[in-house]
């Protein structure tokens, strides 16, 4: 089997796997609870969150774990809003973020919010230009994410919060670091971010937990009521198993960055010289792009037909990205790339548990795919 859908979800890792048994089976406490069992479950949320507020480079305070980046994106703005948006009213975003974030925005405007929407570059990556020049007394919140999910584009977030601050110095910075966790060394220290999103599920740990960094001093409210856990910002009893996980597969990746940032480059770079011998195939992803991304089009094939083409031949990849199932890509167009070449897009993505193998398997699949299927024209 050739699992290239990584940007949609990845294979739990087997520290993460052992990790979440031994939370379900032998430290099963709520850790709520004030006896041994309780103090035991605490443990390993605390040690989770130390291990995710050190690879970047935060206190330990600073993280709420949620049930993944889309709950942590709706609080983070949500709360935002409601707290920070009282005198001010317009949030700066870009036009390609996740839909988490975007239809979050879009039930902001739903309240009287303005959302202003800045449109990446051809490339896929936003222009600090433009997006500084979104930015004005009026605005309290701005949001770009790190990495785009369908193309892999890396936007310099550090470079545009920064110069965020310098022209509205109260305003509140957020980023979706969803595809960058793990794959881009991250400081706090460095990024001029107050909130930040991640998932466990994009970097081996369970599907279900997430968590949202949150600057000391700032204030969000929660969107759920109930025992107080995480510091009142995220009642219900902590998903101890996945949080643990979670820990687990950071902790073991943390030493490793680099190492599977090179694999990932060497994937990339296989893949892209295997493909520049296909005429058919138009590769999207621009240069300042996450390694562990590649987005192409197929001249004259349907992605979902191709998808399934190569599902056929036990090759997964993803038609633009997994949360748009079968809706035209908003990103790419975006772009300005046009309907017939959005249309035939593919996502090719990898973890560290991808190999050479799987970039053999893949363009043999495309390749059989191209010469048996039917063309659009
Ligand atoms: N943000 C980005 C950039 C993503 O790629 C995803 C997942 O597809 C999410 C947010 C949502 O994450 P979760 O599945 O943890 O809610």
């Amino acid at each position: 089997m050739t699992y290239l859908d990584n940007a949609a979800t990845t294979r739990v890792s087997e520290n993460a796997a052992q990790a979440v048994m031994d939370a379900m089976r032998e430290n099963y406490g709520n850790p709520s609870s004030l006896h041994r069992m309780g103090l035991d479950a605490e443990l390993i949320v605390t040690d989770a969150r130390k291990t995710i507020a050190k690879a970047i480079s935060a206190a330990p305070e600073t993280i709420t774990f949620t049930s993944g980046a889309t709950e942590a994106n709706n609080t983070l703005l949500r709360g935002a809003a409601k707290v920070y948006g009282r005198r001010k009213n317009t949030i700066v975003a870009t036009s390609i973020e996740h839909p988490s974030v975007e239809e979050t925005l879009k039930a902001l405007e739903q309240e009287g919010f303005i959302v202003k929407r800045v449109k990446p570059r051809a490339d896929g990556s936003i222009s600090l230009t433009d997006y500084l020049y979104a930015v004005d007394n009026d605005t309290f919140l701005a949001t770009c994410m790190y990495v785009n999910n369908e193309t892999g584009a890396i936007n310099d977030v550090a470079d545009i919060f920064s110069s965020v601050k310098l022209k509205a110095p109260d305003c509140i910075t957020h980023t979706d670091a969803v595809q960058a966790f793990m794959k881009i060394p991250m400081k706090v220290t460095e990024l001029d971010a107050d909130l930040i999103t991640f998932s466990g599920h994009k970097i081996h740990a369970p599907k279900g937990v997430g968590a949202m960094y949150i600057r000391k001093g700032l204030r969000i409210p929660p969107i759920m009521t109930g025992g107080g856990q995480e510091k009142g910002l995220r009642s219900g009893t902590e998903a101890v198993p996945l949080i643990a996980g979670f820990g687990a597969a950071v902790k073991e990746q943390l030493p490793q960055i680099d190492v599977a940032r090179s694999n990932a480059v060497m994937l990339g770079e296989r893949l892209r010289s295997q493909l520049s011998e296909l005429p058919y195939v138009k590769v999207n992803s621009g240069a300042n792009c996450s390694p562990y991304i590649v987005n192409i089009s197929v001249e004259g094939i349907r992605s979902e037909i191709m998808l399934h083409f190569l599902e056929s031949r036990h090759v997964y990849v993803s038609s633009g990205s997994a949360c748009s199932k079968g809706k035209h890509s908003r990103v790419l167009s975006e772009m300005g790339m046009s309907d017939k070449q959005a249309d035939t897009a593919l996502r090719i993505s990898f973890s560290k548990m991808s190999s050479w193998g799987e970039i053999e398997q893949f363009v043999s699949a495309l390749k059989e795919g191209y010469m048996s299927l039917e063309k659009i024209k």
